[in-house]
This record gives C-alpha cells, structure tokens and sequence, in this order.
C-alpha cells in the first residue's frame, strides 16, 4: 500500500483534479490511499465564514456559503459532465453546504463560537473535496470507496490542532482501511480532520493534511508516503527570496524535520515523524511535473554528509533573561522553563551564560504572561524585530569551515545569537529582520553557489 496525499494546488480545479486522477490511476498496482487537501483557499474561506458566524453576521456567512458551494457544485459539473453520478454527487455538495448553512445560523443566533464549532465548520473544506473526487475517480474507471476520516484520525480535545492518539490510530486506520479495499481499486479519506474518542470535531492544525498522511502510512506500515504539491520538491532555500536556488534530491528524516521546524514551508512540521517510527520513506512531487525527480526522505544510513538547505523564520522574539541570582544556583532554569510550560509559549533556539539565558521563540505567541511571571525573579529584555537562519545539513559539525563560510557572509549584519542543535543537524543564527532576506541570500551563495564548495563534497575550504 501507498499513500498519496494531494495538496490544496493539486485539487485546485477540474483541470488539476484529473491530472491528480490521472497520477493515482498510473499507481493502483500498489493500492493507493489518497489523503485530499480541500481545494486552494477553501480553508480561508471557511475560516472567514466562522468568523462571521462568531460577529453574529450571518448575511456575510451566508455568502461566502454560497461561494463555496458554487465553487464545488461548478467542480462536480466540469468533472463529470454527462455522467450518471453527476446529480448524486450535485445532491451531495448541496447537502453539505446546507447543513453548513443551519449549523453556521445556529452559531450566530447563539453569539458564540467554541473551538469545537470552529472545529467543525472548518472541516467541511476536506469532507467537500473528498466527496466530489472520489465521485471523478469512480466516473474514470478507479473504483474508489470513501472513508471518514474522522472515524480513524482520533485525537486529544484540543479542537484546533488535536494531539493525534497514535494506539487508537493504528487500531483503526487498518480496520477502515482494508474494510473499504474489498472490490476497490483505491480509497479516499480527507486530510486535516480528526475527531476524540467520543466524536467531537477536531483538526490536526495548518497545513495538517501532510500530518493526517502519515499518520495513515504509519499505520498501515505503507510501502511509502507521497506528498504531492505544486513545487518540484524540497530546494535549498525559498526560491522567492534565494535567485539560484537548487533541488535537493535526497534528505534525511533528520533534516526534513529542522527544515520544516526551522521555517521551510514544504511540509507539515510534524509529517516526519511517523514515517520514521516506521521508517517509511517520504517523497515530495509536483503534481504540475508529475515526470520531475522531486526530493526522497529517507533513513539517514542512505544520505550524504554535508549542507542540504539554508532555511529562516521570519518574525521570531529574542528573550534575554538575566539574573545575577542565577550564578550558582540550581532550580533556576527549572523555573525559568516551568514559566514557559505554564503559559503554553514555546522556545525554538536557547542558548546561556553565567546570567544571562537567551531564547528565541515564534514572534506570533502571546508572551504577556510569561514575562509577568519571569520578571519576579529576573530582568526580561525583549527584542522583536528579529529573524532566525539556519544551515541545515546531516553532520555539519565534521564540515570544517562552515561556521567561517557562513559568519564571513554575515559579515554585514550583527549576529545576536549562534545556536548549533545537539543533533549537529542545524546551526541557527539570530539577525536583524531587516538584514535576513540578504543574509539569507549571502549564506546560500556562499554554501550554494561558491566554486570552492561542490555539493556532494562534505568539505567547505
Ligand atoms: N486545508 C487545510 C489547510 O489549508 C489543511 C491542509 O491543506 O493541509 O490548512
Ligand atoms: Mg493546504
């Protein structure tokens, strides 16, 4: 078995959806389960309208319904034009957008919107993408059966990015799974949406249809996991800001997981980590160049030393907590951390000396709290304007002349904070924002671009 997940951009339309079609029908012979995004801005849409449904503006929602059900009903026709299936599948999205429609009213005329609502209205992107490809799939010959994913992806009750339950989804996945092979050439479930034990809606976060496929690979110990999305694979940087940017062919698990964490917005950040448990390898494909080599995720006994990517967050915090009490004393860092835990702010880079501890952490959170709590014991400096770059690449620490490639091509911008993870997968620095797009550019010329360092070749003279 294998599973093959569609992004937003490869269900964008019909044209895209039957060059999707025509992918999977050129795999049967491994048995795909196909894991769909909802179609290109879909999911915006659908947080708009729960936003409306939260004003209590329930003409806005009403249109932007509307909208979405035009939009997929247009879809349906395109894709099975003088099929049979047509009115059923017509029915079915009808259906959808007005139990939609009901639901959304009876949150305006509540004047509330609890996470579980939000849950729930958000999911329906994925539940309308689902019904109307696995209508096209069957009207081209792939017989197809439908799961629910919700039924399979079981998660905690955090409604807006449920913490997925792994033993109840391997218990689950392979029962739905095989249930729905018998007579089928393949199967479709919906990516992002989950549900707890007891039912309640759940998504798995952002972006989290990467997530819900490999959580299914896991658990059917599948032969592989494709991403299929609209960029030839993982490349060494981000090719807005980079010029001459390069595929990379081969990564590890390692360093697929810090490119995605340290800002590389390719995959799900958690996608990896299933597919290790497992060691299932991951392939990124572009389903506009389904022909194009994209890149392979592999164990890390298959790939090369040496720098694979240069990555950036854009808009992160550094926190400089400083105490002199902290010379000396132990149970300091404890309650630094426990006032992080407490407040749910998480930290990316930490780095410290005698009294001073430097973090940086995503610039987005809300720190108020934290910082309440920590200036009780200490003084709290915090600097916005910041942006992280990181040089991630399997061993780096054995690639002599890296940290000197890399500070001479800072040499322009002051670096507030060097950090080189405990994996000697990434070493991150801290600039200013306004400096890190040509920092970032800088780097990658020097690692990239630079006669003297071949790729392949682990050393950097
Ligand atoms: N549709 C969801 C989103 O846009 C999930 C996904 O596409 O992965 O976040
Ligand atoms: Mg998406």
């Amino acid at each position: 078995m294998i599973v093959m997940k569609f992004g937003g951009t490869s269900v964008a339309d019909s044209e895209a959806i039957a060059r999707t079609i025509s992918i999977i029908g050129g795999r049967l012979d491994r048995k795909p389960i196909v894991v769909v995004s909802a179609l290109s801005k879909v999911t915006d849409l659908l947080y708009k309208i729960a936003d409306s449904a939260s004003e209590g503006d329930r003409k806005a929602a009403d249109e932007y319904i509307e909208t979405l059900q035009s939009r997929h009903i247009t879809l349906a026709e395109e894709l099975l034009e003088g099929n049979p299936m047509l009115e059923e599948a017509r029915t079915k999205v009808a259906d959808i957008c007005s139990e939609l429609k009901n639901f959304v009213g009876a949150v305006c005329a509540l004047g509330e919107l609890t996470d579980r609502s939000k849950a729930r209205i958000i999911s329906r992107g994925e539940w309308l993408s689902s019904t109307v490809i696995c209508y096209a799939m069957n009207s081209r010959g792939i017989i197809t059966n439908f799961i629910d994913a919700r039924k399979m992806i079981i998660t905690s009750d955090n409604h807006m990015k449920g913490e997925p339950d792994k033993a109840e989804i391997m218990k689950r996945v392979p029962e739905a799974v095989s249930a729905a092979f018998s007579g089928a050439d393949a199967v479709i479930t919906q990516g992002f949406i989950s549900s707890t034990v007891k039912g309640e809606p759940t998504v798995l976060g952002r972006g989290g249809s990467d997530y819900s496929a490999s959580l299914i690979g896991m658990a059917v110990d599948a032969e592989s996991i494709e991403i299929w999305t609209d960029v030839d694979g993982v490349r060494t940087a981000d090719p807005r800001i980079v010029p001459c940017t390069k595929n990379i062919s081969r990564i590890s698990f390692e360093e697929a997981a810090e490119m995605a964490h340290f800002g590389a917005k390719v995959l799900h950040p958690m996608t990896i980590e299933p597919a290790v448990m497992k060691n299932i390898p991951v392939y990124v494909l572009n389903s506009m160049n389904p022909g194009g080599e994209g890149t392979a995720i592999l164990h890390s006994d298959k790939i090369e030393d040496g720098v694979k990517s240069v990555s950036y967050k854009e808009n992160i915090l550094l926190m400089n907590i400083f105490s002199t009490r902290m010379i000396n004393v132990s149970g300091f860092l404890q309650r630094v951390f426990a006032a992080f835990s407490e407040h749910k702010v998480s930290v990316d880079l930490i780095s410290t000396s005698e009294a001073n501890i430097s973090l940086t952490m995503d610039g987005n959170q809300d720190i108020d709290a934290v910082v309440g709590e920590l200036s009780k014991f200490a003084d709290v400096d915090v600097d916005r304007d910041k942006a992280q770059i990181s040089v991630i690449g399997k061993n780096i620490v054995n690639l002599r002349g890296l940290l000197k490639q890399t500070m001479s091509s800072l040499k322009d911008c002051n670096v507030y904070m060097i950090s080189q993870g405990a994996s000697f997968v990434n070493i991150s620095f801290v600039v200013d924002r306004s400096s890190m797009k040509d920092a970032v550019r800088e780097v990658h010329r020097y690692l990239f671009e630079n006669k003297d360092y071949e790729s392949g070749d682990q050393r950097i003279r």
